[in-house]
C-alpha cells in the first residue's frame, strides 16, 4: 500500500468516525424527546427499539472503525488478524475497516451462516463473529 492509498483511507475512516458520532447523538436526542411525549406506548416502545438497534450498529462501526484507525497507528493496518496475510487495498478501498482478508472473511461469515464447523474455526479463537 503507498502512502496515498494509506491516507486516503486513514481519512475516510475518520469521515465515518465523525458521522457516526454526529448521528448517534442525533438519534439519543430523538429517543429522550419521544419517551417524553405521551404517544401510544407500543408505537412508543417499537420507535426505541428501533432507535437502539441503529445505536447498537453504530457502536459496532464506531468499534471497527476506531480498531482500524488503532491499527494504523501501530503499523499493522492492513495486515489480516486471522492469517497475517496482507488484505488487499481494493478490499481496504471498498471496506477500510476490514480486519480479516476476503479469504479469511469468507470463512469466517459461513463459520456464523453455520456452514462451516466451529471446530476449525480460526475467528471464534480470536472472538471474531
Ligand atoms: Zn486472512
Amino acid at each position: 500500500m503507498n502512502h496515498t492509498d494509506f491516507d486516503l483511507l486513514k481519512a475516510d475512516l475518520q469521515t465515518r468516525l465523525a458521522t457516526i458520532a454526529a448521528g448517534s447523538d442525533k438519534r439519543g436526542d430523538i429517543a429522550i424527546q419521544q419517551s417524553a411525549d405521551s404517544l401510544d406506548q407500543t408505537q412508543l416502545a417499537t420507535e426505541r427499539d428501533l432507535v437502539v438497534s441503529l445505536l447498537n450498529r453504530d457502536s459496532q462501526m464506531s468499534r471497527l472503525v476506531k480498531g482500524a484507525l488503532r491499527r494504523m497507528e501501530d503499523g499493522t493496518y492492513g495486515t489480516c488478524l486471522a492469517c497475517e496475510d496482507p488484505v488487499s487495498v481494493k478490499r481496504l478501498q471498498a471496506v477500510p475497516w476490514a480486519e480479516l482478508c476476503l479469504r479469511c472473511q469468507e470463512r469466517s461469515d459461513l463459520t456464523a451462516a453455520g456452514v462451516l464447523g466451529a471446530e476449525h474455526d480460526e475467528g471464534v479463537k480470536l472472538g471474531i463473529g
